[in-house]
């Protein structure tokens, strides 16, 4: 019924007057007023409906189109009362504001009905009934409830029922609230811990952080409204009267709740195997990061573990081969499973202290793999040939200089093979490392499959991560080995 944002702009602005003139004298005349229809009935008719940018599962983008549970009921529903839609996304604040300036004749995007609202827009009968709820950073194990807000910054979309409760609590909890205009920036400032709590609609929190978003939520619902769909007031009834019909007849015929079935359940809304993919990208990243710091800061330790206690077991003294003998048969007789365990949940009673996931899992894997480079260490120095040593040492080189100018490098040598097999076992076993709930590959893709039990194919993206990560890494090592041990 428009043509575009610029309607009210230009020429039109100045004929605005004209027509109110116009209309008031069609009213004395009895004649219907220009603009208003003369059948009151929206069939074949085209509305322009705005709606949110982002706000799943009701609207957000899929493949470039706007799909969710909004964009099905308003086309449905035309379709079943025989209008035509066009749609805008156009973020839901601008939404609002589009539609009080008639840019648009209804808006459609999980709009909370609310007695405020109602002073200026007609609501179709409630379609979805929701509530505004608060959620944290999935790492964040400070923020338990409101009173844990003092000082801090919470994250809330410009015009919404979020905006409106955050800031009615804001005072009491001494909080402060910043507003943005699209749900992703909201996010996103949660996520990089500028906010460390978001007020968003319990039913797109519960879908977000189902699909994987990052974020928890720890404190209950408030009480909340229910969504309609919105016109101006006293503009465009007909429209408000096909929307109820049809969304009437769309509950009655089961397609309301297939509807919803279909977002609700799916977890993604999107079930195909890249969407998977895609959807979970950004936890996959994190696990495969924390994977690998794992195992750099792991094979660090293990290094410098397995170079002191492999001199030890190749010196004279009994004292220390004794102390590296005891060292490697505790740590390669135990498994690393147990280990983990203990470091985790045992160490704390020991030393009276929590120990947290990531300095248990280090301890656990540097220990464990310090014990192998043990004897990784050993084992070279030793396959060098005694008789070099002697003959070094009768040409007058001190037992320092011989190891280190013509035992050491051949021994170097002989290792790598076995340092880049160990690399490659201590990078697998982080993924021991879940069962403790440190946040490495494995536990994601265990967080990802118990929400939407997509074990095998989440499995399976896992198990080619690890592998294109090691066999890149393995070829990088030998590449360096080529280099530098000619
Ligand atoms: N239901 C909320 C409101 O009406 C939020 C809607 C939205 O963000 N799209 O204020």
């Amino acid at each position: 019924m428009h043509s575009g944002k610029r309607a009210l702009t230009g020429p039109a602005r100045l004929a605005a007057p004209l027509v109110a003139v116009l209309a008031a004298f069609a009213l004395l005349l009895g004649l219907p007023a220009p603009g208003a229809h003369a059948a009151e009935t929206a069939e074949g008719k085209t509305f322009v409906i705005g709606t949110d940018t982002t706000f799943a599962p009701f609207e957000f983008r899929q493949d470039g189109e706007l799909v969710g549970i909004d964009m099905d009921l308003i086309n449905e529903i035309a379709e079943n009362q025989g209008f035509n839609v066009e749609v805008r996304s156009l973020g839901f604040d601008a939404a609002l504001q589009a539609l009080q300036s008639n840019q648009v004749d209804g808006v459609i995007a999980g709009m909370s009905i609310t007695d405020e609202r109602r002073q200026i827009f007609d609501f179709s009968d409630p379609y979805f009934e929701s509530g505004v709820q608060m959620a944290v950073a999935e790492s964040n194990d400070e923020i338990g409830g409101y009173e844990d807000l003092e000082g801090k910054r919470v994250a809330v979309k410009t015009g919404t029922e979020g905006q409106t409760f955050a800031e009615s609590i804001a005072d009491d909890y001494g909080f402060e609230v910043i507003a943005f205009a699209q749900s992703a920036q909201m996010y996103d400032d949660v996520k990089s811990g500028a906010s460390v709590a978001v007020f968003d609609d319990y039913p797109v929190l519960a879908y977000g952080i189902k699909s994987g978003n990052g974020l928890k939520t720890v404190t209950d619902k408030e009480a909340g409204s229910s969504y309609g769909f919105a016109v101006n007031k006293d503009a465009n009834p007909e429209l408000l009267a096909a929307f109820n019909e049809g969304l009437a007849e769309l509950q009655e015929s089961g397609r309301y709740q297939e509807i919803l079935d279909t977002y609700l359940d799916a977890g993604a809304a999107d079930t195909s195997f890249w969407a998977l993919l895609k959807d979970n990208a950004p936890a996959f990243a994190k696990g495969l990061g924390l994977t690998l710091l794992a195992t750099a800061l792991s094979l660090l330790f293990a290094l410098i573990l397995g170079v002191i206690f492999g001199f030890f077991k190749v010196s004279a003294n009994r004292v220390l081969r004794g102390v590296a003998t005891t060292y490697v048969s505790i740590f390669r007789g135990t498994p690393v499973l147990v280990q983990a365990f203990f470091f985790y949940f045992g160490l704390p009673q020991i030393i009276g202290q929590p120990v947290d996931v990531l300095t248990a899992g280090v301890l656990t894997l540097s220990l464990n793999a310090g014990a192998y480079m043990t004897e990784i260490v050993r084992g070279g120095i030793q396959s060098v040939d005694p008789g070099q040593m002697e003959a070094a040492r009768s040409l007058g080189l001190g037992y320092g200089k011989t190891m280190q100018k013509v035992i050491i490098p051949q021994a170097v040598k002989i290792m790598t093979p076995s340092f880049i097999n160990q690399f490659v076992i201590t990078l697998k076993d982080t993924s021991l490392l879940a069962v403790i709930g440190f946040a490495e590959l494995t536990y994601q893709a265990q967080q990802i499959y118990a929400v939407n039990f997509r074990t095998a194919e989440v499995l399976l993206i896992i198990a080619a991560l690890y592998f294109i990560v090691i066999t890149l890494l393995t070829q990088l090592a030998n590449v360096l080995d080529k280099r530098f041990n000619k």
